[in-house]
């Protein structure tokens, strides 16, 4: 059995929804399909989740709502009417969405928020459902409250409760047939509508196919597969991605790979399930295929990734290497204040830790180094900010000698200079910090170096 789970671009309008019809017939495997609520039709579109946003914001502030209610509920009247399904779903989401808006004053904002964004998707669903009914082809929609789809933790941010897999194994398991599923929400146990982080239906994919133990886990997006360096820095990339593992994916999503959010796989990954990466526009690329393993060429690069605003705490103490509980003393520094580290790269007498330049603002940078400065008594102490990271990855490095050499000759015969290099010891990437201004080039010349 396949989940297959389809995002915004593919369900934007009439004509991708045939796309993806046309999809899920060619293979009778594809049996659980997850949607996103539409997405943008064109570039300077909005999507529906935006609208939804938009409208619960103007409900909340007890304003007229007819305006955003007319431009969410018009977006799936437009693929109902050219798809000729009647004005039965349209009336049924007319009616869900004015359920949901008479609930604003006896929620609270955050609930009421996702209680608004969550019908983005499950409206989509039942019209998806419909959809393949006037096809000829029956599909049925299911609700994650009745699978059993439990989440916990904040409105907007919310996680599954494990113990939801059995249950919507379970429930998975009586059902024949072609299901369509909403993503991008569940159920609290009190039975308050949750959502995931944005872009969280990939999320809900994952967890299908993991519940479910399905073959593979198939992404459809509008890229025909994942490209080994981001092409608005390397136009001229144009051979994609065949296989790689989780370990590569997650360490190119890390460094901001926008395949994935990389946390919206880990069911699948922890579950074993192939992910497969394809484009609803072009259903016979292969796309790319993510898995456990795959053949390695040894000496071979997967990726170049790259992620700006980074900043280096610097500290720097004659001796530190003798002090015993220094290292501690210093991270203590930054658990006080709630900083999560990325990085941290040491030489015999400095110490620095890499850090999201989001978590550092400045009036917490100068509370973490006065605190450095109190509690280590460092020679120096700096925050370096501006500094973009550089992951190269590839299984295929680990044993082989020189990898690190040939992107330290590419980038100094590019003339940049590198602040930090950084190598665990799965071998299978290795970082290197980089000033923001040199990123483009930097990236260029790697991209040479290894696949020129
Ligand atoms: N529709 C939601 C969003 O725009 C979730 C998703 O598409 O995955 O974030």
């Amino acid at each position: 059995m396949k989940v297959c789970k389809f995002g915004g671009s593919s369900l934007a309008n009439a004509t991708q929804l045939s796309k993806v019809m046309d999809i899920v017939l060619a293979d009778p495997a594809r049996r659980i399909v997850v949607v996103s609520a539409p997405g943008k039709r064109h570039s300077g579109d909005t999507k529906v989740t935006d609208l939804l946003i938009d409208l619960a914001n103007v409900a909340l502030k007890g304003e007229n709502t007819d305006r955003q209610f007319g431009a969410v509920v018009e977006r799936y009247a437009e693929i109902a009417d050219e798809l000729k399904l009647g004005g039965e779903i349209v009336r049924e989401i007319e009616m869900d969405l004015m359920d949901r808006i008479a609930k604003v004053s006896t929620l609270d904002p955050a609930e009421f928020m996702d209680l608004m964004k969550a019908s983005g998707e499950d409206n989509n669903a039942k019209l998806v459902a419909v959809a393949f009914g006037v096809r000829g082809r029956k599909a049925r929609y299911a609700s994650p409250k009745d699978t059993g789809m439990v989440l916990t933790g904040p409105f907007g941010d919310a996680t599954l409760d494990p113990s939801s897999y059995a249950t919507l194994s379970r429930a998975f398991s009586n059902f024949d047939g072609i299901v369509i599923y909403p993503g991008f929400f569940g159920y609290t146990k009190e039975g308050k509508v949750a959502t995931f982080p944005r872009g969280g239906s990939d999320i809900t994919g994952s967890i299908l196919a993991a519940a479910v133990c399905a073959d593979v886990y198939e992404n459809f997006t509008d890229v025909d597969s994942v490209y080994p360096v981001d092409p608005r820095i390397v136009p001229e990339v144009s051979e994609g991605i065949p296989t790689m593992t989780y370990r590569e994916m997650r360490e190119l999503a890390y460094a901001g790979f926008g395949v994935f959010a990389d946390e919206a796989v880990i069911p699948a990954v922890r579950a074993r399930i192939p992910i497969n990466i394809r484009n609803t526009n072009h259903p016979n690329e292969p796309g790319t295929m993510i898995q456990q393993s795959r053949r390695v060429v040894p000496g071979t690069v997967v990726g170049i990734a790259s992620a700006d605003d980074f900043c280096n705490i610097v500290v720097e103490k004659y001796l530190m290497n003798r002090e015993v509980g220094f290292g501690r003393r210093l991270l203590q520094v930054l658990e006080d204040e709630g900083i999560s580290y990325e990085h941290m790269p040491s030489g015999v007498d400095s110490q620095c830790i890499v850090v999201k330049g989001k978590v550092l603002p400045k009036e917490k940078e100068r509370k973490v180094v006065q605190a450095i400065q109190r509690e280590l008594k460092p020679d120096f102490v700096a925050v370096e900010r501006d500094i973009t990271i550089i992951m190269v990855v590839g299984e295929g490095m680990c044993y082989t000698p020189g990898m690190l050499a040939k992107a330290c000759l590419a980038l100094a015969s590019a003339g940049i200079s590198m602040s930090m290099v950084n190598q665990g010891s799965s071998e299978v990437s290795f970082m290197l910090a980089i000033r923001r201004q040199d990123r483009d080039t930097a990236v260029r010349a790697l991209y040479k170096a290894f696949f020129g």
